[in-house]
Parts: C-alpha cells; sequence; structure tokens
C-alpha cells in the first residue's frame, strides 16, 4: 500500500502506469506535474504516487483506496469475464435444482426463480430478482468483452466512453455472490423435506460468481479512462493537501479526473462527460426522505408473511422472524444466523448508521469524521446483502411445487422488503461522505446551525 503525497509533483513512473509508453516526464509536457485526485470520500486534493502492478494509492487522511493498479488488466479481465460469460449461459441453459416429494416434485431452471414470483403477483420482486442475478450481470460482462476487445485492438470511440460509464453504474447492482448465499439457505431449508437434485447450472452458477467476482476486481477504472482519453492536466493553481470544494474544483465520480465547477458547485467532467458536483444536490435532504420510506417499508417487510406455505392441505403463512425461529427449532443455528443477520441486523444497523450521519454533517461540533468514513464504507458495503431473505423467497417459490402435497407462494412482505432493501441502498448512495469532513461555517462553529 502506498499513500497517495499531498505535498510533492514528480514523474510519474512507467512501466505499467498509465502513461503513455514513451511519455516520460520530458517526452510529455503534462506528465511533469504528477496526476492529482479529490478523495470521493473526503474531498482531499491528493498527488498520486507512481504505482506498479499490485500496488494501490489510499487517501492519507480517510484511507479510501484511490487507484488500485492491476498487473496485464485487459488480458486478466478478458480470460475472467469471457469465463464468467460461458459459466453464466450455462447456468441460464442446463436444469438447476429438482425437487421431489414422494415421486412428485419438478426441475427448475435458473430464470424461472424470476419468473415464478411474476406468476404468483410479484411482477417487481421478480423483475429486482432477475435484473440482479442474470440480467445486469450478464449487461456487464458484455460491456466488459466489448471495451476490453476494442482496447486490445487499439480501436476506441466515443461509444466505448458510454461502455465504461455504464460498468460504473451497473456494478452496485450486481448480486450474484448474496444469490450464492440464497441458495445454500434455501437448500438448506428444504433439504429435509424432499429429496433434491442438484443440476449442473447449480454448479455452473457457483463458479459464475467465483470469476464475476474476480472479473469485477479485475477492472481498473483509473488505468481505463487513460486508455480511454488521456489524462487532461490539472486546472491551473490547484493545491493538494486541501479540500477539492475550497478551489471550487471536484473529483469525478466515475474517471477520477478533477475539474473545476460553476458558482453552483457543477460542472461536467471533462474527461468521462459525467455530471460532477462539488456536493451530491440535496443529499441530506433525499438520504433523510428515503431513510424514511425505508423504514415505513420495514414495518409491514416485518410483520406481514413473506411466504405461504401449503402442506398436505394445510395453509401457513410465515414472517421473517417466524422464519429464523424455524430454522432454530430445526437445529439449523448457522442458517438462523445468517438470516437474523441479513433481515434483521443488517437494515436495522444500516438506518441506524445512516441517521447518525445525517447527525453527524450537520453538526461539525458532534462529529469524528474518520469513524464517520469507516460507518460510511461499512453501510454501503453491507447494505446488498440484506436481499439474501428476497431470493431466499424467489428460490422457494420456484422450487417447491408437488402439487397438493407442498407449495409455497410469495406473501405480501416479500414486495416490501424488496423495496426497503433497494431505498435503504439508494439512500446510503445518496448520501454524500465529503460532507462529514466540511470546515464548519462561523455559524457552525459556534453551534448555531
Ligand atoms: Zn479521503
Ligand atoms: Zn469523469
Amino acid at each position: 500500500m502506498l499513500e497517495a503525497m499531498t505535498n510533492q509533483s514528480h514523474d510519474a513512473a512507467a512501466g505499467n502506469s498509465p502513461l503513455p509508453r514513451n511519455a516520460t516526464g520530458r517526452a510529455a509536457g503534462w506528465s511533469r506535474r504528477r496526476r492529482l485526485r479529490a478523495c470521493p470520500d473526503c474531498d482531499l486534493v491528493v498527488a498520486l504516487p507512481p504505482l506498479r502492478p499490485h500496488e494501490r494509492a489510499d487517501c492519507p487522511r480517510c484511507g479510501h483506496v484511490l487507484v488500485r493498479r492491476h498487473r496485464l488488466p485487459v488480458q486478466r479481465g478478458l480470460a475472467y469475464a469471457v469465463t464468467a460469460l460461458i459459466f453464466l449461459a450455462m447456468a441460464v441453459l442446463f436444469p438447476f435444482i429438482g425437487f421431489d416429494v414422494r415421486g412428485i416434485g419438478n426441475t427448475i431452471t435458473l430464470t424461472e426463480t424470476g419468473s415464478a414470483l411474476a406468476r404468483y403477483g410479484e411482477p417487481l420482486v421478480a423483475a429486482a430478482v432477475l435484473l440482479g442475478i442474470v440480467i445486469l450481470p450478464l449487461a456487464w460482462i458484455a460491456g466488459f468483452i466489448i471495451l476490453h476487445t476494442r482496447i486490445l485492438r487499439a480501436a476506441v470511440g466515443p461509444p466505448d466512453e458510454f461502455l465504461a460509464r455504464a460498468l460504473s453504474h451497473i456494478g452496485p447492482w450486481i448480486m450474484a455472490d448474496v444469490f450464492l448465499v440464497a441458495l445454500l439457505v434455501s437448500l438448506t431449508k428444504i433439504s429435509g423435506m424432499a429429496t433434491l437434485d442438484i443440476g449442473p447450472a447449480f454448479w455452473a452458477y457457483c463458479a459464475f460468481v467465483l470469476v464475476m467476482v474476480k472479473a469485477q476486481l479485475a477492472l481498473d477504472t483509473d488505468w481505463l479512462w487513460f486508455r480511454l482519453a488521456g489524462e487532461p492536466p490539472a486546472p491551473p493553481g490547484i493545491r493538494p493537501g486541501t479540500n477539492a470544494r475550497e478551489q471550487d474544483m471536484t473529483g469525478c465520480h466515475v474517471c477520477g479526473l478533477i475539474n473545476p465547477v460553476d458558482a453552483s458547485g457543477r460542472g461536467h467532467c471533462a474527461r468521462c462527460g459525467d455530471r460532477v458536483h462539488t456536493r451530491a444536490p440535496r443529499s441530506l435532504q433525499n438520504t433523510l426522505a428515503l431513510l424514511l420510506l425505508a423504514i415505513l417499508l420495514y414495518i409491514p417487510a416485518n410483520t406481514l408473511p413473506i411466504t405461504h406455505t401449503t402442506r398436505f392441505g394445510g395453509e401457513q403463512g410465515s414472517t421473517i422472524i417466524g422464519g429464523v425461529v424455524g430454522f432454530v427449532q430445526a437445529g439449523d443455528i448457522p442458517i438462523a444466523i445468517v438470516i437474523f443477520a441479513a433481515s434483521v441486523l443488517v437494515p436495522i444497523g444500516k438506518m441506524l448508521a445512516l441517521a447518525w450521519l445525517c447527525l453527524w454533517a450537520r453538526r461539525p461540533d458532534l462529529r469524528d469524521p474518520l469513524a464517520g468514513a469507516r460507518m460510511y464504507r461499512l453501510v454501503d458495503f453491507i447494505g446488498r446483502w440484506s436481499m439474501v431473505d428476497v431470493f431466499v423467497v424467489a428460490i422457494l417459490v420456484a422450487l417447491v411445487r408437488a402439487e397438493s402435497l407442498m407449495s409455497i407462494v410469495p406473501g405480501p412482505a416479500a414486495l416490501a422488503f424488496a423495496a426497503m432493501v433497494i431505498t435503504s441502498m439508494i439512500a446510503a448512495m445518496r448520501f454524500d461522505p465529503r460532507l462529514l469532513w466540511e470546515t464548519p461555517s462561523p455559524a457552525q462553529r459556534s453551534g448555531h446551525d
């Protein structure tokens, strides 16, 4: 790990650095100045050190990873992405899981986990499931392969910048890894009730998830944008070591370049064209409104049944907590802990943490910026894991189909819970962590906000 410099500037290294191969400090005028970045978490302007493969530069103030340099980013990325595409195709085309009770049962494909929900009156939850586990991963892989193949052929143009922006925006919504955990939970839940037949698509999906995670980690955004559009010189007069906002500048969230902004704090990135803001517009209002909506959705998500199970003629609704209790009674304590953590601890912890961060953003006298930055990163990372319970419902509804002997249909809490998870994820994305590092105004310093 290398900490980015805040007070020096000199040539970036050659080798696998994002500088052109022939661009030493003497060859290219702009490269005499070290590349500058505004930390997306704390807004500090820093000078990137020269990086070799497997090295990374962290923000010296908040610890955010600014750049992570990879070895052979095109070749490794393409190898992972093409392998992931093959495994995903196998996972979609072959039989996924078979379910059998006394000779009556059914075999599903992967996409039936979504289509069964639509059939039982939950088209929105079905769309969320299919987007998270198949459609968005497929779009991301296709975009990645097209983009990196064109880079390999040195044939890049404006459509590739669109693809690179799309990869950044799609990435956080890919939930293949969360679905894998949901699969393990679901199979544990029903393994005692019926005979399960694990099909080839199941193993293909497990392999797909592992390779997909590697492909996402292989994406070197800093290097990618350099290859697509070079590195325009930093705005003149910019000083490392102070907040970008105080210099009427801001860092681009897509490609990292520092850009000047107008009097209202807005502008467009000179390299990737995305909109840039010194602070996310109405960040606290939007975060708090979405947080309130998530809290309201959490009430029906927990009080209404998430599934209705018909078994040997009798029908029974089950809430999320009821499901956890069922696992405990059956002795599946690790699964009970996973579901309790994903469905209760993570959502409530996330909402409390976001409310706390909003308070800290408004009250500089109370805040601890470094603790806030760490809390924000944790909230941003764990939020999507709450989708486990929605995926468990999707798998059970599709799979547990044995005519009158046994069936499971989704309950009204499924939609409320999925909406709560997505709303709270957007709430966390709308929160601008740079607010935690702002220099307090004179009114704030004297305690009047
Ligand atoms: Zn920082
Ligand atoms: Zn940009």
